[in-house]
């Protein structure tokens, strides 16, 4: 009998990323990088061949993991377009920053009473893969500040995912660090699933049976 398909690479990207606005200043945000470590370490411990592609953060590098470093958003781009051709599922929980200095000073800004700064957007690194992304199965993440699920289905299409794991802020619910969090899973066919007050391990583990039973529909389906 033939074996049901099982993905078993599974690229991860985790972490904030960091926009330089001199040599010793960047834009940033609060990521830490804890759920996607422990979506690598969980999809480690189920054998999968696993690529984590970090941000800046304080975390151990999982073991049996193949790790790249980057820094800002235009190196996670890099990295992601290298990697993700290699892979059968991208799970996207970097925090990118969605901002970067039009021109970072080469100069240390000095202090004055007042400075402007021109941004501009990054580019969107998940949506580009996920227009061309084939038999690959893509999942993001998002963190809002109100209309959470609404916002959510809304990359879903804007994004071309297969899936969404929504998280939201709030002063009564910080989901940074290493906390029980409230999620929701979303995916492409209109289907939700609210976790409450689970583990960034215990998201990790449901997340992965998500995304393999997500990859097996779309394989019976194409
Ligand atoms: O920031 P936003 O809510 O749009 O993030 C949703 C998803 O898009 C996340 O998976 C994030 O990693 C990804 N993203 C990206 N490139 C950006 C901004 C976000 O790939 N510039």
């Amino acid at each position: 009998m033939a074996k049901p398909f099982s993905p078993d690479k599974i690229l991860v990207t985790a972490g904030p990323t960091r926009e330089m606005l001199d040599p010793v200043r960047f834009l940033s945000n609060l990521s830490t990088g804890e759920m996607g470590y422990a979506v690598a370490r969980e999809a480690r411990r189920r054998g999968k061949k696993v690529t984590l592609i970090s941000g800046p953060t304080a975390l151990k590098k999982p073991a049996g993991v193949r790790w790249v470093a980057v820094t800002s958003a235009r190196e996670l781009e890099q990295a992601c377009r290298r990697q993700f051709v290699q892979n059968d599922i991208l799970i996207m929980t970097a925090a990118v920053c969605d901002f970067t200095a039009t021109k970072p000073s080469k100069q240390k800004i000095s202090r004055t009473k007042t400075h402007s700064l021109r941004l501009m957007q990054t580019p969107d690194i998940v949506g580009g893969l996920g227009r061309r992304k084939g038999k690959r199965l893509v999942i993001g993440f998002c963190l809002e500040t109100r209309d959470w699920l609404k916002r959510a289905r809304e990359k879903i299409t804007r994004k071309s995912l297969d899936g969404i794991v929504a998280n939201y802020y709030s002063p009564a619910h910080n989901p940074f660090g290493k906390r029980r969090i409230n999620t929701a899973f979303l995916d492409a066919f209109g289907n939700a699933r609210i976790l409450k007050k689970q583990s960034k391990t215990q998201v990790a583990r449901k997340l992965l049976d998500w995304a393999e039973a997500l990859a097996l529909d779309s394989r019976k389906k194409n």
